[in-house]
């Protein structure tokens, strides 16, 4: 496992040299792993929401070091530390911080819109983000026409806009009723388990530490205590992370061992699978790849018609899947079929070949079109081509939007490229996607 954020000796203080000053966090060095749940636990006014937002980029802290994805975000411009907020991050609020005036589905769209989607594209993303949180009967009403619970709903919709891998809620039930309450840790799971999505939780309450897997104990400014809890062995989650971890796989596989070809397990296989491949995919994608696996494993369908399905369009009953990419995995998937491999081999087969997953696809393309850029490009610039390239590759933007995000200014979100290099860039990616040319990954 890997951590993605890292304090180290971190100090907060708030007017300091005042009267009125504040050591809000005191000597905090913590690690959160990628995937991890983890709640910041402590009675009021223990610093919590403090250390939220210094953990999480928003607010630089008094001194230490916060290092995020091997960043050190003091290293950040404004502008950097703006564009990670934007898009590596998504935010859920006590208040929910609605816009009045916009209705459900603009709200969820505002965050896509900020960095650049195109409204039509925005809105469409926002419609199933709605969809997934069961508050699409909402979509024109304006907030002030929902109850609490349904607010919260929106408000987690938005958090997810950009598709973050990192969700952070600053006591997110506080205002909740407590069915309404009961339901938002249900999706807070769900974003955890099946989406693989870091969160990050701030309570005062007990009773909402239920699914969190590590618990921040605090006091006055101080991490008093971590709580690591054995997570639940029959969590998707748990044995995905098992797939990369070489010390636990040996367990994992006496376990699959015996529930091998089992019903239970082909649709085990099927969700890994997923989750495996589909990782950045919209999550109606990453369930229609299961379905779409388990027709093919049940022989509902045949291999040419599976293939085909992952390179069409979600609209026509696919999963958008690039095209290189729906040839390479459905080529895999008939082997794996051909040989008649259990869950057991798929897992050994996943360690092996970790490059498979849609986040190296995205480096590698990277890595493919920047080949000729001669500029410096640091690790913003890095980060905001890398989803730009995610959002083309699921056709969430066109060649033209990609150009023109490439292109625009780094203070607007842009990566700041400049024109004759960026529009190099986007052919190269664009003879890809067509898959017009040869291209293999590395690895
Ligand atoms: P919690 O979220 O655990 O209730 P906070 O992180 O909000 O705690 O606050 C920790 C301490 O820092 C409190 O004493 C609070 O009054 C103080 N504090 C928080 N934000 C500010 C601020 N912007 N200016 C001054 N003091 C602050
Ligand atoms: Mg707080």
């Amino acid at each position: 496992m890997t951590a993605i954020i890292k304090l180290d000796h971190v100090e907060q203080w708030y007017d300091r040299g005042k009267e009125s000053e504040v050591h809000a966090l005191k000597d905090v060095t913590l690690e959160i792993e990628q995937g991890d749940y983890v709640a910041f636990f402590g009675p009021s006014g223990c610093g919590k929401t403090t250390l939220l937002y210094a953990t999480s980029g928003i607010d630089r802290v008094t001194s230490g070091s916060v290092v995020i994805k091997g960043v050190d975000i003091a290293k950040f411009s404004n502008q950097e530390l703006a564009i990670y907020r934007q898009t590596g991050i998504g935010i859920v609020f006590q208040q929910f911080n609605l816009v009045p005036s916009l209705t459900v589905l603009e709200n969820v769209a505002l965050p896509m819109a900020f960095v650049g989607v195109g409204q039509a594209k925005a809105l469409e993303e926002a419609a199933k983000l709605t969809k997934r949180l069961g508050i699409e009967q909402y979509n024109n009403r304006y907030p002030s026409a929902l109850s609490g619970g349904q607010q919260q709903r929106v408000g987690i919709a938005r958090a997810l806009a950009n598709n973050p891998p990192i969700i952070i809620a600053d006591e997110p039930l506080g205002n909740l009723d407590s069915v309404n309450a009961q339901n938002a840790l249900k999706i807070f799971k769900e974003l955890n388990e099946q989406d693989g999505r870091t969160i990050i939780m701030v309570t005062h309450e007990a009773w909402s530490l239920r699914d969190a897997k590590t618990i921040f104990h605090m006091k006055d400014g101080v991490i008093l205590s971590v709580e690591r809890r054995t997570p639940d062995p029959n969590a998707l989650a748990t044995k995905l992370g098992e797939t990369s971890a070489a010390a636990d796989a040996e367990k994992l596989k006496e376990q699959l061992a015996r529930e091998a070809r089992s019903k239970e397990a082909v649709d085990m296989m099927a969700r890994i699978l997923s989750n495996f491949f589909m990782r950045g995919h919209s999550i109606d994608e990453m369930q229609r790849f299961e379905t779409l696996l388990k027709q093919r494993f049940a022989a509902a369908v045949d291999s040419a018609a599976f293939q085909s399905q992952l390179a069409s369009s979600f609209e026509e009953g696919g999963v958008g899947m690039w095209k290189r990419k729906a040839e390479r995995i459905a080529a895999y998937i008939e082997d794996m079929i051909a040989k008649q491999k259990d869950l057991d081999a798929v897992i050994t087969l996943l360690n092996e070949k970790p490059e498979l997953s849609i986040q190296d696809e995205v480096w590698h393309l990277r890595s493919w079109i920047t080949q000729e850029y001669i500029g410096h490009l640091s690790p913003y610039k890095a980060d905001v081509i890398d989803s730009l390239i995610s959002d083309r590759i699921h056709r969430f933007i066109d060649a033209k939007q990609f150009l023109k995000v490439l292109h625009m200014p780094v203070k607007e979100f842009g990566a700041g490229i400049p024109l004759p290099s960026a529009e190099r860039m986007s052919e190269r990616l664009e003879i890809i996607i067509d898959g017009a040319q040869e291209y293999t990954p590395k690895g």
